[in-house]
């Protein structure tokens, strides 16, 4: 039997997982589809706040362990393909989408300017906006940042050849020319499924007046606002003109069927 195990799933529960099977001695394999760990929570994560008070610049506690844990191995933007087997013996195939920028990327951020692309920034709850070539939050697992090839001119239906990233990169760390799937094989012992949780579609929330105003938001919306790397800096202004509001209503909806 292998002392592998193959966690699906890099929210905060994959990861701590990940954790314990790694220092109980197992090989822990983390599948996460999206470009960074932590998923829905991974802003939280590098909040300095809710981490005891670390300072700018420190890296976060949990990225860095993860990080240096030599018994854990992190593949992003990788899917669980196929599985076969039984407990105790699994074979596992996962498919890994090109990053198209390489660890040599300091995240100088030179790129960011160059990009013509705007798309809301997902990390951000939307209240924030990125470019085609971008890092998900400030700090991320892993640190160098990545293509959304979806968005980017040189995909279609957007193909209009552009090379402006490539051309500012003075890092050398992007690299069109990666291979677009790689598909990674494993024997597994076990699979832990961690696939986190989805916030509810935004169109729930229209008899509540969502989408009528920028200042009303979601809780995600609100609690990226409250977070120290926020796009605020963790003070919960007015997304519409940037001001304190003189009150705030919550309201508890179940959008449950
Ligand atoms: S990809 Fe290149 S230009 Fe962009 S942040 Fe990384 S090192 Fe800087
Ligand atoms: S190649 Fe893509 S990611 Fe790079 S600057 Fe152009 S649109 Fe942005």
């Amino acid at each position: 039997m292998t002392d592998s195990i193959l966690i699906v799933g890099a929210g905060v529960a994959g990861l701590h997982a990940a954790m314990e099977c790694a220092n109980a001695g197992a090989h822990a394999i983390v599948v996460e589809q999206g470009p960074v760990v932590g998923g829905k929570l991974a802003a939280t994560m590098t909040n300095a706040t809710a981490i005891g008070g670390r300072s700018e610049g420190d890296s976060v506690p949990m990225f860095a362990a993860l990080a240096d844990n030599e018994n854990i191995e992190i593949i992003t933007l990788a899917n669980l393909e196929d599985i076969e087997g039984r407990p105790g013996s699994f074979a596992v195939s996962i498919r890994e989408r090109a990053r198209f920028v390489t660890d040599a990327c300091t995240r100088c951020k030179l790129c960011r300017a160059a990009c013509p692309v705007v798309r809301p920034n997902e990390f951000d709850a939307g209240l924030t906006y990125r470019k085609a070539i971008y890092a998900p939050m400030a700090e991320t697992l892993p640190g160098e940042w990545v293509i959304d090839i979806q968005s980017c001119l040189n995909t279609p239906p957007n193909y209009l050849p552009c090379n402006r990233c490539v051309d500012v990169c003075d890092d050398d760390a992007i690299h069109f020319d990666m291979a677009l799937d790689t598909v990674h094989r494993h024997a597994v012992g076990a699979v832990i499924l961690a696939p986190g949780f989805r916030i509810a579609d935004n169109t729930s929330f229209g008899e509540l007046g969502y989408g009528s105003h920028p200042d009303i938001l979601m809780s995600a919306e609100l609690q990226r606002l409250l977070e120290s790397p926020g796009p605020t800096g963790g003070y919960a202004s007015k997304p519409s003109n940037e001001n304190y509001p003189d009150s705030v209503l919550l309201v508890l909806d179940d959008v449950s069927p």
